[in-house]
């Protein structure tokens, strides 16, 4: 464990360049305002604990902090179903908590956050009860489906996360990770007259989804490696 979180931190200390990208990064991060907290294995080998800035109930992250605002919602079309006379339609549909798409989103980045955070990896095995999830989005976030409809044959979806104040929306759980991880640590900004956030997400600081994605795969990679080596055990949860 002690290793895995070293892995971590030296990991997130050298972004930027991973995939081959130009040499000197547009993103430097910087320490967090929050020391990530010790979470202790349950009896039902999962993990909890809390802090002021995030809790952790049996590997179900909820995120305390926020920087999103109640009228922070889609605009330009109805927030609701309307089908026009010829059939097309052009609305958002709000993505309910329960929602499969709610939960698609909120595994994945509570995947991500774990491995970011505590250096801990969900089970691969697909219904394994161990997985990690974010238990509900931050205060004011709402998950929408903006659906066009020109005929029959021709329709497109967009799954889209608003509330944030900081930048227009996150058009994928991807997208959202690294943000979340910020919120987590107390959202640091800039120093000076101008400052900005201090977080590595697309919109925050510049850098190509591509990269961000890459770079989380790549770290929850090294950690399952280091974990199999540890244990010699493939399937084994640490
Ligand atoms: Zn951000």
């Amino acid at each position: 464990m002690d290793l895995a979180i070293r892995t971590i931190k030296g990991s997130g200390t050298d972004p930027g360049n991973s995939a081959g990208g130009p040499a000197a990064p547009t993103w430097a991060p910087v320490p967090p305002t929050h020391v990530p907290i010790d979470l202790q294995r349950t009896p039902d080998d999962r993990f909890s604990g809390s802090c002021d800035l995030y809790s952790v109930e049996h590997n179900r992250i909820t995120i305390l902090s926020t920087d999103a605002a109640a009228h922070r919602l889609p605009s330009g079309y109805p927030l609701e179903k309307v089908v026009e006379s010829d059939g097309s339609a052009n609305y958002y549909e709000r993505q309910e908590l329960s929602s499969k798409c709610s939960r698609s989103w909120r595994k994945i980045i509570g995947r991500f956050l774990a491995v970011k955070m505590f250096g801990r990896v969900s089970d691969d095995s697909g219904n394994d009860p161990k997985i990690w999830i974010l238990k509900e989005f931050p205060l004011h976030y709402t998950l929408w489906r903006h659906i066009k409809t020109a005929d029959q044959r021709r329709s497109r979806q967009d799954v889209l996360l608003y509330g944030t104040t900081e930048v227009t929306n996150f058009a994928s759980p991807y997208e959202f990770i690294l943000h979340a991880e910020w919120l987590m640590k107390g959202k640091p900004y800039s120093p000076g007259p101008k400052p900005k956030p201090q977080c590595g997400c697309k919109y925050c600081s510049g850098r190509k989804q591509q990269v961000i994605t890459q770079e989380l795969r790549d770290l929850e990679r090294d950690l399952i490696r280091y974990q199999h080596a540890r244990t010699g055990n493939p399937s084994t949860q640490y």
